[in-house]
Parts: structure tokens; C-alpha cells; sequence
């Protein structure tokens, strides 16, 4: 079999729990895992020395890795990540980077792999209304859909081998200048509660942040939303053209249901759907349904989930 190359994925200056659920896949994918950290500072890759299911990790260490840059990173990796399947997470950035490392190596790329059965890999494809299934032989990239697989246990033991990855690199980003924001992403969340055109105004997505605060969930958008009011960032967008996301839990407020927004939020595990109309779509893929103004069902439900976490 193939050896297997995961490039951990980095969130918030953290190896994101992502990286074991992608271990878990590399280990059906192939043999032999290599996890590579990018970093600035091998301390990182610390927080990963008891990752199981992995036969050595490599810290790749370069200043190239303060702030994200497609060609950088792909060309910092690619010198020190060997040969083998290499697999990533399917969040925005590591989507790119994913083409980025197969267009260095002249192989193919597989994006948001959903199920692995043998060297027949799945994949959404047309807003998730069909599965494509793909068979690869050889070396390939592949990125995995978060939440997805399994992820690995915290008891295992490797060395560490820390790889200078400077290298002569041709671009690199001086500066990131982030909009300032403490909330939790939609990509990384567990739960997440959603507000569209029907919340009536950006300012209404304060009862939508405050449940959000009471559950550790982060805000996302339909696109109407965020298209509509400039106060909703595009980074909250759920959606085709948005962020797909996986969490367990899915809140949908003042939301229709447009094939474009599930195609972003479909798979997530529950979906709960607050809307006026009861012919809304969204009821259709919800698990539970609340028939209602957001108005009158938001402040029940704040109520009763602090009642219940109290
Ligand atoms: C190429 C393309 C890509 C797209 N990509 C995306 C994407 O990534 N993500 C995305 O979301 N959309 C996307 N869209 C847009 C999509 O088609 C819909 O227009 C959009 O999702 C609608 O957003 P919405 O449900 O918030 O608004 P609307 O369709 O206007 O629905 C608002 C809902 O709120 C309900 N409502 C109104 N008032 C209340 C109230 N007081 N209480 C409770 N409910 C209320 C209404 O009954 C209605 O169902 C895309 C479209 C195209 C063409």
C-alpha cells in the first residue's frame, strides 16, 4: 500500500482537532503516516507528540507559515513532505493548498471526500444533489470533509523531526490584517446557529449571538443575509458559495432553505428550522421544526437552554 502524508490543519496557532480525522482517513487511504506541521515555531508540533496512528511527524518549520499563502506553503510543504498520498482537511484554505501541493507534483486532487471504501473515494458534487465516486491509484492529494471520519486517539507516543522548510521561496505575505472578531468560526464549530434575510436586520443577530454564547456555537448566514446587510461578514456565509460545514448541531433562523444554502449545511447530524412559513423548504430537512416568528420562538429557546445549562 501507499504511504500517507497528512498536513496538519493549523487553526487559531493550534493543531485543530481535524488533523486525528484526518490521520484516521490517511490510515484507510494507505500506510506509513507521516503528519507534517506547519509552523513557525517547533513547539507546535509538541501539542501533537501523542497523536496515535501515525509513524513519525515532521515539523515543518519556516517563517513562510505566519500568514496563509497558497503558493508559499504549497512550495515550503512540497520540499519537505515525501512522497505518498497526501491528505488535507476540505476547509476553505486547505481546499486550496490541496491543489496547490498536486499541481507542484503533477498528480491529481480529490476535494471534499465524504467516504473512503478501498481506493474508491466519495465526493458531493452539484450542491451535494449526487455522490461521485472516484477511484485513484498511485499518489493523489486528497482532502477530507471535518466532521466526517472518526478522529484518533490522544495515547500515542512518535519523535519529532523538525525540517527547516525556508527554502528559496518566490512569494511570501508580509501582513494579515484580520477583521477583529473573537467568535468562533463556522468551519471549526460544533454547533451552529444561522439567521438569513428573515431576521429583518444585521443588528437582530444579537439574539442569534446571544443563544450562540449560551451553547459555544458560532453565528453563520445565508447568503441574502450576508449579501443584503454589510454588517454580516462573508466569512459567516453558509452555503455554495459559502463555507460547507458539518457540525452535530444546525440551527436555521428566518432561513428558506435554498438549494444553494444546503448545499452547505445539509450533512450537518441534527438541523433545527425556526421560520414563519411552514412551506418553507428548509422544513423539509430539518430534524425538528419550529413554525414561528424568530421574535416569539428565540427568546423560549434562550430561556429554556439556560434553564437547562444552568
Ligand atoms: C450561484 C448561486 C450561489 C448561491 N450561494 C449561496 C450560498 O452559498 N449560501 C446561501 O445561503 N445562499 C446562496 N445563494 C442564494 C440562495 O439562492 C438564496 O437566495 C438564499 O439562500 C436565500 O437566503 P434566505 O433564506 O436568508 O432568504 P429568503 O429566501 O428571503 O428567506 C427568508 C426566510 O425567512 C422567513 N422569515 C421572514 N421573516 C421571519 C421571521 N420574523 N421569523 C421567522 N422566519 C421569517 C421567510 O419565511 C423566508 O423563508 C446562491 C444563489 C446562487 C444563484
Amino acid at each position: 500500500m501507499t504511504d500517507t502524508v497528512v498536513i496538519a490543519e493549523i487553526s487559531k496557532g493550534k493543531v485543530s482537532p481535524t488533523t486525528n480525522e484526518l490521520i484516521s482517513a490517511a490510515n484507510i487511504l494507505g500506510t506509513d503516516c507521516t503528519l507534517v506541521i506547519p509552523c513557525t515555531d517547533s513547539s507546535l508540533a509538541d501539542q501533537a507528540s501523542n497523536i496515535s496512528g501515525v509513524a513519525k511527524i515532521i515539523a515543518a518549520k519556516s517563517s513562510v507559515f505566519t500568514n496563509y499563502d497558497a503558493s508559499g506553503w504549497a512550495q515550503a510543504l512540497d520540499s519537505v513532505a515525501p512522497q505518498g498520498i497526501i491528505v488535507t482537511a476540505a476547509s476553505a484554505q486547505s481546499k486550496d493548498l490541496a491543489a496547490r501541493i498536486a499541481a507542484r507534483r503533477n498528480v491529481s486532487v480529490v476535494q471534499d471526500v465524504i467516504s473512503i471504501d478501498g481506493t474508491t473515494l466519495s465526493t458531493p458534487i452539484y450542491s451535494g444533489k449526487a455522490i461521485e465516486n472516484v477511484a485513484i491509484n498511485g499518489n493523489v492529494v486528497v482532502s477530507i470533509r471535518p466532521n466526517v471520519f472518526p478522529g484518533v486517539s490522544n495515547d500515542g507516543s512518535c519523535d519529532i523531526q523538525v525540517i527547516d522548510a525556508s527554502g528559496d521561496l518566490s512569494t511570501a505575505v508580509k501582513e494579515l490584517v484580520e477583521r477583529a472578531s473573537t467568535r468562533l468560526d463556522v468551519s471549526e464549530a460544533n454547533i451552529i446557529i444561522s439567521g438569513g434575510r428573515g431576521m429583518g436586520s444585521p443588528d437582530n443577530f444579537s439574539h442569534l449571538e446571544e443563544i450562540a454564547d449560551t451553547l459555544g456555537a458560532a453565528v453563520g448566514a445565508s447568503r441574502a443575509a450576508v449579501d443584503t446587510w454589510d454588517d454580516i461578514p462573508h466569512s459567516m456565509q453558509v452555503g455554495q458559495t459559502g463555507k460547507t460545514v458539518n457540525p452535530n448541531l444546525y440551527i436555521a433562523v428566518g432561513i428558506s432553505g435554498a438549494i444553494q444554502h444546503l448545499a452547505g449545511m445539509r450533512s450537518s447530524k441534527y438541523i433545527v428550522a425556526i421560520n414563519k412559513d411552514a412551506d418553507a423548504p428548509i422544513f423539509q430537512y430539518a430534524d425538528y421544526g419550529i413554525v414561528s416568528t424568530w421574535e416569539e420562538a428565540l427568546p423560549v429557546l434562550s430561556s429554556a437552554l439556560s434553564n437547562m445549562l444552568s
